[in-house]
């Protein structure tokens, strides 16, 4: 069981942000995010986009961000839980109880949801049967390419993800790409780069054609694909990915009894706390009137509802306001006091 005053859920730039004012006021919380990395969508969706936005920062990247907040953060070392869904949530005496998809469970005085869109996630194959050899040996990321190493490998998908892995993997396993169109939307460098590889017979490609069939015992024997005028053609293969991009879901958070407007979560904007005491929102994920979703606007969101957490924490103690110039509490928790 992990403890903590604090559990944020979304590493994003505003749960990132505040992580920091948290660690200001003396609160200290564990963050649990569905990637596999910190940065929300500056590191998913446009890392290296550049920013205009940022108080004080003309230009910056999306990952540039990301790994600055990170290095802000670091004086408070904030225990992360990467690819964990948070899923159930229950209220046991004064304190929250959070369990996630990995079965990790966490203690905690306040909730801080930062969830922004939604925990991204891989759109899948449509055939049922595709699940049960969901990570073992049909995969819809790639955590380590080693395994795939003098294997067969059968592709699915025609974005850049698909082109570059079947380019990359194509150096050391048999590749076959399969795409449903007949061009794709991949960067044409890698388009021209993959018809390259599949004159030389480096790679199998086959387009307008769909997966129709997965078979094996506990691991994938053999995959069957389905041209559009209807040939079926069956090939053995050791492994199967699927890149089809990403779809964001608020999942299980709906079900917690939050107060949802076109899914995004009602807060006051005092504390940006929600209807249920205790349990905050901030960034894109919260509404109220006048709402901007900027990163700018999340820094703000969570300043305020670090403070609000406090008093759940800390219920005994008054928080006082102080500037990171002159308070000498703050400065040791940073690690600069001279
Ligand atoms: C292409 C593009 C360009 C942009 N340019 C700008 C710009 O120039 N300036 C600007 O200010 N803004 C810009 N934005 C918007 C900005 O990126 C968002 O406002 C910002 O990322 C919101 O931050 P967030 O932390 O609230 O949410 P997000 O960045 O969406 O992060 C939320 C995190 O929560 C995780 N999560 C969600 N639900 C769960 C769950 N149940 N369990 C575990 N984890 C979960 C997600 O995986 C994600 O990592 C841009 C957006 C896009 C798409």
């Amino acid at each position: 069981m992990n403890k903590a005053d604090v559990l944020i859920i979304g590493a994003g730039p505003t749960g990132l942000f505040c992580a920091h004012q948290l660690g200001l006021i003396g609160l200290n919380c564990e963050i649990v995010d569905n990637l596999d990395k910190a940065g929300g969508q500056c590191i998913e969706l446009y890392p290296d986009k550049p920013i205009y936005d940022i108080p004080a920062v003309p230009e910056c990247t999306g990952e540039e961000l990301t790994s600055n907040l990170l290095k802000q953060i670091k004086p408070f070392n904030v225990k992360f839980h990467l690819n964990e869904r948070v899923e159930e949530l229950k209220k046991v005496d004064n304190r929250w109880n959070v369990k996630t998809s990995g079965n990790q469970e966490f203690d905690v005085a306040s909730i801080v949801i930062a969830g922004g869109v939604g925990s991204f996630e891989p759109r899948k194959f449509p055939l049922k049967e595709c699940e049960k050899f969901e990570n073992n040996s049909l995969f819809y990321s790639i955590k380590d390419k080693s395994i795939f190493k003098d294997k067969n490998i059968s592709i699915f998908g025609g974005g850049d993800s698909a082109l570059d892995w079947a380019i990359e993997l194509s150096k050391t396993s048999k590749v076959n790409l399969i795409h449903r169109r007949d061009g794709f939307s991949g960067a044409e460098a890698s388009v021209q780069k993959v018809k390259e590889l599949s004159e030389q017979g480096k790679i199998n490609l086959f387009t307008k054609c769909q997966i129709d069939g997965v078979k094996g015992q506990n691991k994938v024997e053999a995959v069957k694909i389905k041209h559009d005028e209807g040939e079926i053609k069956e090939f053995k293969t050791d492994y199967v990915l699927g890149f089809f991009g990403l779809i964001m879901q608020l999942g299980p958070i709906l079900d917690w009894g939050l107060n949802i407007d076109k899914k995004t979560i009602e807060v006051n904007t005092e504390n940006f706390e929600t209807n249920i005491k205790g349990i905050f929102a901030i960034g894109d994920i919260c509404s109220y009137p006048g709402k901007l979703k900027l990163i700018l606007s999340g820094f703000h969101e969570g300043a305020l509802a670090a403070r609000g957490c406090f008093k759940y924490a800390k219920p005994d103690e008054k928080l006082r306001f102080e500037f990171t110039t002159t308070s000498k509490a703050a400065q040791e928790r940073l690690g600069v006091k001279k």
